[in-house]
């Protein structure tokens, strides 16, 4: 036996390799209320109900106490009706996944459904094409990034189970016009659900600061179905969301019951069966802690800073905003005489963790900021580090891909890519250690050149090339490695 203070030294260790979670310096990925007593109750929560188990309700009453106290939590915040049921899972992605198969599920009649996306739809649904044999019908957004309502009502056909809007978008910050997609919906008798994972359970506080924001909730006619992340701007730990839908109908082909077989009867409103009681308690101690007066306060806090951050990047030269944020996230680009990616490593020099986006379509690329209420407190120092960090990128001005690297990534098949190409690949990226692949992967501070290669590929082939490299990365430790 190892003593457990020990165990925990090398896990500190290990940790000390990762982006910070608190501190309000890494802005994507975290979450961070900057209060110590929320995150520690949090924290002892989970580890109380670590070992409990979600799976039945009757066996363990107290998780279905306090999912049921979540779900009506959530119901006030999202102007739900009386008749409003939902469950918790273990994140966005699940949430986002039930929504679009129950959705499919309720249409048993439609043989080959599909689904209306707004191109800036979370990854997730694409996900849940994948799974569930749903067709991803994409309508391009507007040029201010929300949803092309009138778009999506044309693309709309008998097909259709599931039509999808964000409030807001993860990639831009902005919220969809809900209002007209769902009645777009609701006139076809399709299902509309609302993406409100990042901003659930900020942007009705935004609304009752007297901020204006565009209607997104139940209260808008047509919203059958809600998702809202619990470990995002619920500040709780992380692997808790909630899927929330109008009436216990609509969420009924969610449930699944499996009889068939010798052992207990199988009954689950998620996709997991055995399922943690740890993020669930974990939740509902914030949510207990923080109460409403708690949320709006952290809400005052996190628009404060993004309205400052928002304001400073305009002052910055060489920097402007892809849209004014609708809510707590920022998306912002350069001009060309330096590029986002060597700023986001300019700032990760700076400890500040900001998160690089791809060019997609006529978006350019530019860099992604989930700012967080612990982030007020540091404002400034965030906005001169970004000054400085766009000085610095000028300096050596924008990365330059080789003419032949490029011309090498647009001749490359995603279909077919293969081994040496992908050899090749990580080479002129300077991913790969050495001469050969044995030697293994190098992860390196900075990444803009890696970014910038990755700019120049389709999306197949950046999705090829990085399901490579992390099928690279997941490998079993090898002893003495
Ligand atoms: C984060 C997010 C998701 C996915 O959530 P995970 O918790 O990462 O699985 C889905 N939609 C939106 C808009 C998000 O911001």
């Amino acid at each position: 036996m190892t003593r457990s203070a020990d165990i925990l030294a090398r896990l500190a260790l290990m940790r000390a390799g990762d982006v910070p979670v608190h501190g309000g310096r890494t802005l994507a990925y975290v979450y961070d209320s900057g209060m110590a007593e929320v995150e520690q109750v949090g924290r002892d929560a989970v580890a109380a109900f670590a070992g409990s188990n979600g799976l039945d309700p009757t066996a363990f009453p107290s998780l279905l106490q306090m999912e049921n106290d979540l779900v009506a939590f959530a119901a006030g915040l999202l102007d739900a009706p009386e008749t409003v049921v939902g469950s918790v899972t273990s994140g966005g992605t699940e949430s986002v996944l039930l929504a679009v198969q129950t959705a499919r599920d309720s249409r048993l009649d439609v043989a080959s459904p599909s689904m209306v996306l707004p191109s800036s739809a979370h990854a997730a649904f694409h996900k849940a094409a994948h799974y569930f044999g749903v067709r991803a019908v994409v309508v391009p957004c507007g040029p201010d990034h929300r949803a092309d309502a009138a778009a999506m009502a044309a693309a709309v056909d008998d097909t259709t189970v599931l039509v999808v809007a964000s409030a807001p978008s993860y990639a831009h910050g902005v919220v969809d016009p809900v209002t007209e997609i769902a009645a777009a919906a609701a006139e076809r008798g399709v299902r509309c659900h609302v993406d409100a994972c990042i901003g659930g359970w900020v942007l009705p506080y935004a609304a009752r600061l007297g901020r204006e924001v565009t209607p997104w909730t139940f209260a808008v006619p047509g919203v059958t179905s809600v998702s809202v992340d619990l470990h995002k701007y619920g500040y709780a730990p992380k692997g808790v969301s909630l899927l929330l839908h109008a009436t216990p109908a609509l969420r009924r082909p969610q449930f699944f019951a499996s009889a068939d077989w010798p052992g207990y009867t199988m009954l689950n409103s998620t996709m997991q069966s055995t399922r943690s009681g740890g993020p669930t308690a974990g939740a509902w101690a914030v949510v207990q802690m923080l109460g409403d007066a708690g949320y709006e306060k952290l809400a005052r806090d996190v628009f404060e800073a993004t309205d400052r951050i928002a304001a400073g990047i305009a002052e910055i030269p060489g920097l402007r905003l892809l849209a004014p944020p609708d809510s707590t996230l920022v998306a912002l680009t350069t001009d060309d005489t330096c590029d986002p990616f060597t700023v986001s490593d300019e700032m990760g020099a700076r400890d500040w963790y900001v998160q690089p986006q791809l060019t997609y379509g006529d978006v350019p690329a530019n860099i992604h900021l989930s700012v967080s209420a612990a982030t007020l407190a540091h404002v400034e120092d965030f906005l001169a580090s970004l000054a400085e960090s766009v000085r610095v990128a000028a300096q050596s001005g924008p990365v330059q891909v080789d003419a032949g690297v490029a011309a090498y990534i647009a001749s490359l098949d995603p279909a077919s890519i293969t081994e040496e190409d992908f050899d090749g690949l990580l080479a002129a990226a300077g991913l790969l250690g050495a001469a050969s692949a044995d030697e293994g992967l190098a992860l390196p501070d900075r990444k803009a050149d890696i970014n910038a290669l990755l700019d120049v590929a389709s999306p197949a082939l950046r999705e090829a090339v990085l399901l490579a490299f992390l099928d690279r990365l997941s490998r079993p430790s090898r002893p003495g490695a």
